[in-house]
Formats: C-alpha cells, sequence, structure tokens
C-alpha cells in the first residue's frame, strides 16, 4: 500500500547508454522528476531527444542492448529499481500502464479487440471471461467507442485511427493502473478527434486520480493536458517548470525557440513559419559543453563548459541547463500560451 505522501512516480537520475560501433550513445542523461497524483507531466521535445527512451527506462522495456542506471525509480509507492522482472510483469499493464503511440502495431491484428482487452485483464485479476467482457464492455463504453458489445468480436482493421486509439486507452487502464505513460498516442490523428481524446484522457484522470507521463512533441498538446513540463534535449532535461510558466517565461534558449515556431492567427498569407535551424545529433562519447550550442543564436565559449549534470539555475520548480539563464526569454509569454492553445 503507497504511504499517502508518495509521489505517483519518482525518478531520479536516470541514465540510458547504449552502445554503437562509433561510441557510447548517451540516450537519457542524469533525468529527474516526480508526478503527483491527478497530475500531468509532459515529455516535449523533437525526435532523438530521449523522450520515448525515458518512458522506455520507466517500464523497463528498452531495447536489448540499452544499458538502465536510475538512484530512484518509484511508481505508486513500489521501487522498481529493486523488483525482479516477473514482479514487473506483475507491475507493469495493472499498477503502472502505457498507450504506445502506433495504434495500428500496438495491437495484434489476429486478435479480436475483445481477445486482447480480456487477456490484459484476466492477467492481472481473478476474473471470468465473461466478467472481463463485461468489465471491457463497460470501459470501451466509458471511453466512448460507439457499439462497444458488437465491437468486442471484432479485429483492428475494422477500426479507425480514433477508435484504435480509444481502444489502446481502454486496454491501457482496464486494471485501474495508478500511473499512466502516454507515448505520442494522438499524433497520426486529425485534430479534431486528438482534441476528443485529450479531453477524454483528462476526464478519466480526474475519476481516477491517476498520474501521468505525456510524451509529445507538440506544444498545442502540452498547453491542452499538462500541469507541468520537462523539456528535453540531447538525452538532458534542459528547462523544468510548471505549464503556465513554462510559456510565460521560457528561460532555456530551446524552449524558446520551440514556443516561436508555434504558427499564429495573425500571420501575413504567405509568411514562413519559423524553425530552429540544424538538426539534433546524438550524444556520442564523452559529452563536452551543451549539446543544442551548434543550432543556439546565444553560443559563447562558455558554452562549451557547461557539462555538469545540475541544473544551472533552480528557482521554485522551475529550473533550466543554460549559461544564459535570465537573458533568454526572447519570447512574449502570453502570446506563447494563446499560440499553443490555437
Ligand atoms: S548553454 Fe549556451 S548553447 Fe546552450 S542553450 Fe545556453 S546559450 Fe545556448
Amino acid at each position: 500500500m503507497a504511504a499517502e505522501h508518495d509521489h505517483a512516480l519518482e525518478v531520479r537520475g536516470l541514465c540510458v547508454d547504449i552502445p554503437t560501433r562509433r561510441g557510447i550513445l548517451h540516450a537519457v542523461t542524469d533525468v529527474s522528476f516526480t508526478v503527483e497524483k491527478g497530475e500531468t507531466l509532459c515529455l516535449v521535445g523533437e525526435s532523438g531527444c530521449g523522450k520515448s527512451m525515458t518512458a522506455m527506462a520507466i517500464m523497463n522495456l528498452l531495447p536489448p542492448l540499452a544499458l538502465r542506471r536510475v538512484d530512484i525509480l518509484k511508481a505508486a509507492g513500489t521501487d522498481l529499481a529493486a523488483i525482479s522482472e516477473r514482479d514487473m510483469r506483475g507491475f507493469r499493464g495493472n499498477r503502472m500502464s502505457m498507450i504506445f503511440q502506433e495504434p495500428m502495431t500496438a495491437l495484434n491484428p489476429l486478435f479480436t479487440i475483445g481477445d486482447q482487452i480480456v487477456d490484459v485483464l484476466r492477467q492481472h485479476r481473478d476474473v471470468s471471461h465473461a466478467e472481463a467482457r463485461k468489465q471491457a464492455i463497460a470501459l470501451l463504453r466509458k471511453v466512448k467507442l460507439p457499439d462497444p458489445e458488437l465491437r468486442l468480436d471484432q479485429y483492428p482493421h475494422e477500426q479507425s485511427g480514433g477508435q484504435r486509439q480509444r481502444i489502446l486507452i481502454a486496454m491501457a487502464l482496464i486494471c485501474g493502473p495508478e500511473v499512466l505513460v502516454a507515448d505520442e498516442p494522438t499524433t497520426a490523428l486529425d485534430a479534431t478527434v486528438q482534441l476528443q481524446l485529450l479531453r477524454l484522457l483528462k476526464d478519466l484522470q480526474r475519476e481516477s486520480g491517476m498520474g501521468m507521463v505525456f510524451i509529445t512533441h507538440d506544444l498545442g498538446v502540452v498547453a491542452h493536458i499538462a500541469d507541468k513540463v520537462a523539456v528535453m534535449y540531447g538525452g538532458r532535461i534542459v528547462e523544468f517548470g510548471s505549464t503556465s510558466g513554462m510559456f510565460r517565461n521560457p528561460q532555456h534558449p530551446y524552449t524558446a525557440a520551440l514556443i516561436n515556431c508555434l504558427p499564429t492567427t495573425g500571420a501575413k498569407p504567405r509568411q514562413p513559419l519559423r524553425v530552429i535551424n540544424g538538426a539534433a545529433m546524438p550524444v556520442i562519447g564523452e559529452a563536452d559543453g551543451c549539446a543544442y550550442r551548434s543550432r543556439c543564436e546565444h553560443a559563447s565559449a562558455a558554452c562549451e563548459a557547461i557539462t555538469a549534470n545540475a541544473p544551472r539555475s533552480l528557482t521554485r520548480g522551475h529550473y533550466a541547463r543554460c549559461v544564459l539563464l535570465d537573458e533568454a526569454a526572447p519570447v512574449d509569454g502570453e502570446a506563447g500560451t494563446e499560440r499553443a492553445l490555437q
């Protein structure tokens, strides 16, 4: 039983290293955060920044060669750094669940929707097949899937993208998890369905009190769903803070640049969208200096020496790893929030 003061999820000093021919790839370095009950943390960043690896490391679902090191990893009061893989299998899908990015590949095309949901429930609960079907129908109704009785005997290919994602949400929630990790669950969907699913997840979270880690590259999604945000770059959290604090007063140039790239309603016809020039490079071997410096317009010689793991500034719940700190806030914060919510 979790003690009252426990966080829903606590991660301290998480690192994931992957050996490659060119040296050790530091996929995740010194990632730390907590998520409280009923709270949503968004992990944000572009492809390859380490957000999905962080999720897989929490779920202990890393690829075989990846090596996880962590000081503290606790979910729902259980020390996940210390439990066996057998116990982890009993925990995963039960007290801590994950919604995967691609609904077509996350569902098994050979089994009916009912078989897949019932299977998850019966792995973790001692219920009859008939009772499991009853609970599956009730949950499919709750995630607003039309005709749930009929769907139960259909296959994944008979559902639309939005319906498949609702089924995956139901599968993740069937055992009533205390922590939910959602890896870009709405990325492949059109904007209307995306908004419906974000609202649905928030409603379900309000009802159950589960803590949620939501991975996305979309700041619009962040503005709708997050209580706090961790912006990742080069495998590290480069800025962490409350959602409103982050949009109003971004401290790291990368966060500011991401907000600046959001489209505006007042844009002139043919006005090009702003972009962040260059590409994110994987951090292989010894990390020297700030990983963002080849793309940062504020980079200086001082940025080559920023190797310490500790954040460069720490105000109440809002920190960033940057030598500039307070100077690095070139966007209009109010406008940033408005743009993200459009
Ligand atoms: S440390 Fe330097 S390169 Fe890195 S974000 Fe800050 S100013 Fe830019």
